[in-house]
């Protein structure tokens, strides 16, 4: 980890967990890709490799990130997309190039064709397609922190998930369920 920035939040879904990378939209934001360094830190987490991030890159990876924000807080609610934010995903799929190699392991690896920042886009992109459109199973929800509201992919047997992240999130709500139980007089719950 590299002293100075906020940690990455990491989750299961490549697309939902790049949107965060900036959390608490409705409180006080972190922005967990504040440079271009850090761009390619987080991506090379998700085996996305690329060998450099300009500025207009990142500015490129933040539009991209907020577009799947919008467009997967829409499908979660169940309204309509917004266009432009489903014509930047697709620029960006078609942009990037990409291939999945299986590994002799039987591990899936991702082979960006020029190294780029838009190839690493491109899959990102693709990944949202999958998750918006319903292609993956799985569930498209709302974290239930008012500060949060980060879209998430609920792929639990339930669908019943109600925090984008159980270490933050859910942890957060549980305590102040339980401070607020002590104030009254009462017992943990
Ligand atoms: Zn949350």
């Amino acid at each position: 980890m590299r002293a100075g920035f906020p940690d990455f939040r990491l989750g299961n879904v490549l697309a939902t967990s790049f949107t965060g990378t900036l959390s608490e939209r409705f409180g006080d934001s972190v922005e967990r890709i504040p440079v271009p360094r850090r761009l390619i830190d987080w991506l090379a987490v998700y085996g996305l490799t690329v060998d450099s991030c300009t500025p207009e890159q990142l500015d490129l990876a933040r539009q991209l990130r907020e577009s799947i924000h919008a467009a997967a807080t829409a499908a979660a609610l169940r309204e309509t997309l917004p266009a432009a934010a489903v014509r930047i995903i697709g620029d960006r799929s078609i942009e990037g190039r990409a291939a999945a190699i299986l590994t002799p392991e039987g591990e899936r690896r991702w082979r960006l064709g020029s190294a780029s920042v838009e190839d690493a886009l491109g899959v990102i992109a693709a990944d949202a397609v999958d998750v918006i459109s319903g292609e993956r199973d799985g569930k498209l929800a709302l974290c239930a922190s008012a500060t949060c509201r980060a879209a998430f992919f609920d792929t639990s047997q339930s669908r019943t998930r109600k925090w984008c992240d159980m270490n933050t999130c859910g942890n957060r709500q549980k305590k102040a369920r339980f401070n607020a139980g002590r104030g009254r007089g009462e017992g943990p719950r």
